[in-house]
């Protein structure tokens, strides 16, 4: 299912373990949630060095890196699997900046979060990435599909096709 395109275009979407300790991760699913976007997978785990290194691999050669691992490693952080139309980019909209304090009011990162590395969630940045970082995180039997009754509300016929 990851990586196909309209309403089946899938993101993903972690939620960092300053959010888990400030208790935001009912708020973080919610802004998603009442968007429009379809949950498709869920859960909580604990992230090792491997998988780290790979989700992370555009920036581990920085000096932050092993604070950044450190802080990730902090608690057990929640991956989510959003799917709709363009999702990709509209989760990232929803997301903001990485340095949290310019982020866009209204944004997540913008209302929640002061830091450049505690921003409180991570999300895929491009639906080449998206597609990598869906599997990256999820097995297939833990993405589910099924029927959103409130689509015919939140699209119209022609960009549900
Ligand atoms: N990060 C950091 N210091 C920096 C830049 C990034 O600690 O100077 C962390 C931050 O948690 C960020 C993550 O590394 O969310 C991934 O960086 P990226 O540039 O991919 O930003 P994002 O896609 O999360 O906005
Ligand atoms: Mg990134």
């Amino acid at each position: 299912m990851a990586g196909e395109k309209g309403v089946k275009e899938q993101t993903l979407v972690l939620i960092k373990p300053d959010a888990i300790q400030r208790g935001l991760i009912g708020k973080i699913v919610d802004r998603f949630e009442v968007k429009g976007l379809k949950l498709a997978g869920l859960k909580m785990m604990t992230l090792d060095e491997a998988i780290l290194r790979e989700h992370y691999a555009h920036i581990a050669d920085k000096p932050f890196f092993p604070g950044l691992a450190k802080f990730m490693q902090s608690t057990p952080v929640i991956a989510l699997c959003w799917e709709g139309l363009d999702v990709v980019d509209t989760v990232r909209r929803i997301t903001g900046i990485t340095k949290a304090r310019e982020a866009e009011a209204g944004s997540i990162r913008g209302d929640f979060a002061m830091s450049v590395s505690c921003n409180v969630i991570h999300a895929s940045d491009s639906t080449e990435n998206a597609e990598k970082e869906v599997s990256r995180f999820f097995k297939v039997d833990e993405l589910f599909s099924y029927d959103k009754s409130e689509y015919m509300h939140v699209y119209a016929e022609d960009e549900l096709s």
